[in-house]
């Protein structure tokens, strides 16, 4: 029988779960755009932007997009045709990423990450050392993987660069992990970041950023893939409003983003970072609980490397595609499908953005309901566990 009516629950890993506070925000009628109301919206979107990414030297830039589009802005305005990309795989999006430069005539090497495994720096250093002629510009690295749900170590990879004394842009796609893991720019020495709207930033899908420091900008000024929408001296912050955002502005999505950026200043940034690391930890022990040999698994094997955004389950003798279907067709879950290389081998549930323990416990207790509904082989409770998990971080 169907038990799906009711609200029904999407935990793909983006869009996300967007705040009623967000929708209500964004349901208005269009100001004047030439107005100060706007503008005073968008200034404050321009002075939180920078502080969730940990940036206070650089400048942060909005383009009307998704994500892909954020990656064109950070390719066009920092490379040139010929430049030489580092390409570090840890499941699917930097290839893609880098897949966009070549379309575009940048040369890319692809370094590839152990399997379930995070990026490893001493083999990021070992390439940089052996590039006498530095003629890698730039590195393409994913913080967080939507595909693996792998989280890559961002100070390990700047060290692994110093060490080898290369100048080549660090570059990272905190797409999905943008306000839901910590992240220290500045800190961590990163030359360029950039995200989008629909994953822990509690928007909808319409909005890509880019945070540019100061080697980033530096690169802007010979890069000659520049083109007029993207270019970021074109956006220039003294001119009228709208040079902002290359033409009218995106009104509906910058009040929304205002509201989200205010529920992550009043939640406080790391109570948002542990709030995720919290319900992240439910998601991993209640899978490790369903574990057997040959089932259910955790896909990223270093306990360090797990993301507290998306987690990525492998099931092993099960039918990931049937699994998903009950749940969707009877108890009104969506989860993530596995994608790439993991299509049929798995699940993915997102744990990023607008969720509590009612939202994650429902959609774990629902997985583990459908599972035994399949009689499919499960260690032990990981509703249990994800229970217990959660009432210690309650205590
Ligand atoms: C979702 C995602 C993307 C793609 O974003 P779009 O908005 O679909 O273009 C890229 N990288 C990562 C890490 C993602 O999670």
């Amino acid at each position: 029988m169907s038990l799906a009516g009711g609200r029904e629950h999407v935990a793909i890993p983006g869009p996300s779960v967007i705040p009623d506070r967000v929708l209500a925000a964004m349901h208005r009628s269009m100001p004047d755009i030439y107005g100060d109301e706007l503008l005073a919206v968008s200034d404050e979107i321009y002075v939180e932007l920078p502080r969730i990414a940990g940036m206070h030297d650089g400048r942060v830039f909005v383009t009307i997009s998704n994500g892909h589009g954020a990656w064109e802005m950070a390719i066009s305005n920092t490379l040139s045709r010929g430049d030489k990309v580092l390409v570090l795989e840890s499941g699917r999006f930097a290839v893609t990423w880098g897949e966009m430069a070549a379309f575009s005539g940048v040369k890319t090497e692809v370094l590839h990450a152990p399997e379930r495994r995070p990026v490893d720096p001493l083999a990021v250093e070992a390439r940089l050392r052996a590039d006498i002629t530095r003629e890698i510009k730039a590195i393409f690295v994913v913080y967080t993987d939507t595909a693996s749900s792998v989280m890559n170590d961002i100070p390990a990879i700047r060290r692994a660069i110093d060490a080898a004394v290369h100048p080549a842009l660090l570059m990272v796609d905190c797409i999905a992990s943008m306000g839901a893991e910590r992240y220290e720019m500045d800190a961590w020495g990163v030359d360029l970041t950039l995200a989008a709207s629909q994953k822990a930033l509690m928007v909808p899908p319409g909005l890509g950023f880019v945070w540019a420091g100061p080697r980033a900008l530096a690169a802007h000024r010979h890069a000659d893939l520049r083109t007029g929408y993207f270019d970021w001296t074109a956006r220039t912050l003294d001119g009228p409003h709208y040079l902002r955002y290359g033409g009218t502005m995106p009104v509906a999505h910058l009040y929304g983003l205002r509201e989200a950026l205010t529920m992550i200043r009043t939640e406080g940034l790391a109570n948002v970072w542990a709030r995720h690391a919290a319900l992240a930890d439910a998601v991993r022990v209640a899978v490790e609980a369903w574990a057997t040999p040959g089932g259910i698994e955790l896909n990223v094997v270093d306990p360090s490397a797990r993301s507290n955004a998306v987690t990525t389950v492998l099931t092993g003798s099960i039918d990931a595609t049937r699994l998903s279907e009950m749940c969707v067709a009877q108890a009104g879950l969506t989860l993530g499908t596995g994608i790439g290389d993991l299509a049929g081998r798995a699940f993915r549930i997102g744990h990023m953005g607008h969720i509590n323990p009612p939202m994650i416990l429902g959609a774990l207790g629902t997985i583990e309901a459908a599972l035994i509904a399949m009689e499919a082989p499960i260690g032990s409770s990981g509703i249990a566990a994800a229970t217990r998990s959660i009432a210690r971080a309650l205590r």
